[in-house]
């Protein structure tokens, strides 16, 4: 079987000609840097400030890679994706709040996203962001001071606070277990990411037993990740439990880099796209040799890292709804991915966040950054649609 991504008739089947022509637009004006620059600059002050930027907003970039603002409105979305063999993964997107109250009313609505994916055919994951749960300066903390990570705490308030980020970790996790439903715990930045794998490794031990519920994510643009890939397959073995890993290349690079530079120590990201791509296709590759006891996501737009795995997928002989290899793609992006291994028999999914415009503009600015070039990813989308509306014209479609 040889998988091709060129069919546009699949991969846009779900979308009508004016929402093509919007997507169109859309990675259009991505492609000028300069205009996407001022974009990320204004818009989240705009929003601050009260401008009546959000209807603009609604109806340009958060229609093309957000589901909506509340559950209801991101059902009708799943049901649609469900409609051609696609899952979901859904994402309550809400960035970059604060407080313990606000913590708690995260985790209430993590569970709730939880509960109603659990009625849904083709919801079999939720995203959670530690950031959503825990102040982002105790998580730097922790991540900075050896004591601390050795798990001596010197301070009582801070040990506390800890201590109620870890219980709403364990709740949402139980629920989930109880439910059946995958929990993708996101990575961040590099700054804060040792207590977030602490943390889940401690999950992935009390819930990943007898099936993976509970996922990590390696983000391979890091130059140590493949190494701590191992690392974690290897202390999976040895307390018994299962390894679930989700696999990105990352979405912080130029933070990581500025800061890096600023701070003055060695960026952790790779020097090179090539250094990059190597790790990831070597993770998969040591993911798939070791299916039995782990499951993986390939979380890519990279068609050849796609291609890889379903070749190494069929060289191993394994099915291609394999119960421990799932494949996904960001809402908005790369449709030619996911709804041609769709049609194949793969499991696969988008990633569908949703939320008030407002919070969810952290998100929508990675995707304009993500998309602000002209080579590569953005042009490959805009021949992709450019094809298909072609397609159509001549077959006399609307
Ligand atoms: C379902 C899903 C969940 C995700 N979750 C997370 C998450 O939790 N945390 C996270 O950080 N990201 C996450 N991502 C990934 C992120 O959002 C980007 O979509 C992804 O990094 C883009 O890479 P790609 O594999 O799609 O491939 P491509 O588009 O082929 O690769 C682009 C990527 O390559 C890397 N790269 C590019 N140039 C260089 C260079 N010069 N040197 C080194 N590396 C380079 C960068 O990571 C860049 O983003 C997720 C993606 C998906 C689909």
């Amino acid at each position: 079987m040889t998988i091709s991504f060129d069919n546009t008739e699949n991969a846009f089947a779900y979308k009508t000609s004016k929402q093509l022509k919007l997507a169109r637009f859309l990675f259009k004006t991505m492609a000028n840097p300069v205009l996407v620059q001022l974009g990320v600059r204004l818009s989240p002050l705009a929003i601050k400030i009260g401008l009546p930027v959000k209807g603009l907003m609604r109806k340009t970039i958060f229609q093309q890679f957000v589901g909506g603002e509340t559950l209801t409105e991101t059902a009708t979305v799943a049901n649609l994706l469900g409609n051609f063999g696609v899952q979901v993964i859904l994402d309550y997107g809400v960035e970059g709040k604060q407080g313990e109250d606000s913590f708690d009313h995260t985790t209430n609505e993590f569970i709730r996203v939880i509960n109603y994916a659990a009625t849904q055919p083709n919801i079999p994951f939720i995203s959670v962001k530690v950031t959503g749960i825990a102040r982002f300066g105790l998580l730097q903390r922790l991540n900075d001071a050896p004591r601390i990570r050795s798990g001596i705490h010197d301070n009582e308030a801070e040990e506390a606070e800890w201590e109620n980020v870890r219980k709403r970790m364990y709740r949402i996790c139980s629920i989930a277990a109880e439910k059946n439903v995958g929990v993708l715990i996101d990575a961040e930045e590099s700054w804060i990411q040792d207590p977030v794998d602490r943390l889940t490794i401690e999950m992935m031990e009390a819930f990943n037993k007898q099936k993976v519920i509970v996922y990590n994510t390696i983000q391979l643009y890091r130059d140590d990740r493949l190494n701590f890939l191992h690392m974690s397959h290897r202390i999976a073995q040895q307390h018994n439990f299962m390894l679930g890993v989700k696999l990105v290349r990352g979405a912080y690079m130029e933070k990581e880099r500025d800061r890096a530079a600023s701070k003055g120590y060695p960026s952790p990201i790779h020097t090179t796209r090539e250094a990059t791509d190597i790790d990831f296709n070597a993770a998969i590759a040591f993911c798939i040799a070791n299916i039995t006891d782990t499951a993986c996501i390939i979380a890519s737009h990279n068609e050849e890292s796609n291609l890889l795995t379903t070749q190494l997928m069929i060289s191993n002989g394994l099915v291609p709804n394999h119960p421990h290899i799932h494949f996904s793609q960001l809402y908005g992006m790369s449709d030619n991915i996911t709804f041609n291994l769709a049609r194949e028999g793969f499991s696969v999914s988008k990633y569908l966040p949703f939320g008030p415009i407002s919070d969810v503009v952290p998100y929508l600015m990675r995707r304009a950054r993500e998309n602000k070039s002209v080579s590569g990813h953005t042009s490959r989308e805009l021949s992709l649609i450019e094809k298909e509306l072609k397609r159509r014209k001549e077959a006399g479609l609307k």
